[in-house]
């Protein structure tokens, strides 16, 4: 693809920065939006981990959810990380009254899913197409995929059945931060998206 790929995060809440780094690393040019406009002027968005409830909320305050799900629905690649998992799904379990999602995913995720029991943790897992070791991943008050429906694909899931990562098309979403653990692999596969696209 000719220069480098433009991309946004959404930067209402969560952990933008982790992101940012590991998206200038790979190459990308970085913008954080907030408004409709700065989302024009990307080819990819990544939405972060963080608080899903808060995210929805000012992403409805600042005028956003409307243009995301156009974005969305226009074939832009989305990556989103935990909360930003929740924001990608269809359908949402344990939100609290009134959440909602951009949606895009056609799955189920259930909110704090390993709440309670065990807040964070963290487990290698294997992903569907990644060469190299397994990936180290974080799990901080994370959600999980209760339901793939026929439009999305699995892409790693626990030693115990829960789906962790889901592709549909050029929207990808996971369950956990592999931003914090110098995990690269997933950003890549987004980039991937971007270029195709371009
Ligand atoms: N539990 C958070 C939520 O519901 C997600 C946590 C995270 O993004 N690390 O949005």
């Amino acid at each position: 693809m000719a220069g480098r790929p433009r991309v946004g995060i959404l930067s209402l809440q969560g952990d933008v920065r982790e992101h940012g780094r590991v998206l200038s690393e790979l190459g990308a040019e970085v913008l954080l939006v907030r408004r409709p406009a700065e989302l024009a002027g990307v080819d990819g968005l990544v939405i972060p981990g963080g608080e899903s409830t808060t995210i929805d909320k000012l992403a409805r305050a600042f005028g956003m959810q409307e243009p995301i799900r156009r974005v969305i629905a226009g074939g832009m690649p989305v990556f989103g990380t935990c909360a930003g998992l929740i924001l990608l799904a269809d359908r949402l379990e344990d939100g609290i009254a009134g959440q909602q999602t951009f949606g895009g995913l056609d799955v189920t995720v259930k909110r704090n899913a390993f709440g309670g029991q065990v807040e964070s943790f963290e487990t290698e897992i294997a992903v569907e197409g990644f060469a190299g070791p397994p990936v180290h991943a974080t799990f901080i008050r994370a959600p999980a995929v209760t339901e793939v429906g026929p439009g999305a694909r699995a892409l790693a899931a626990l030693d115990d059945g829960r789906v962790v990562a889901v592709e549909q098309g050029v929207l990808l979403g996971i369950a956990f931060h592999p931003e914090v653990s110098g995990e690269s692999r997933f950003h890549r596969r987004f980039l991937d998206h971007v270029a195709a696209r371009a």
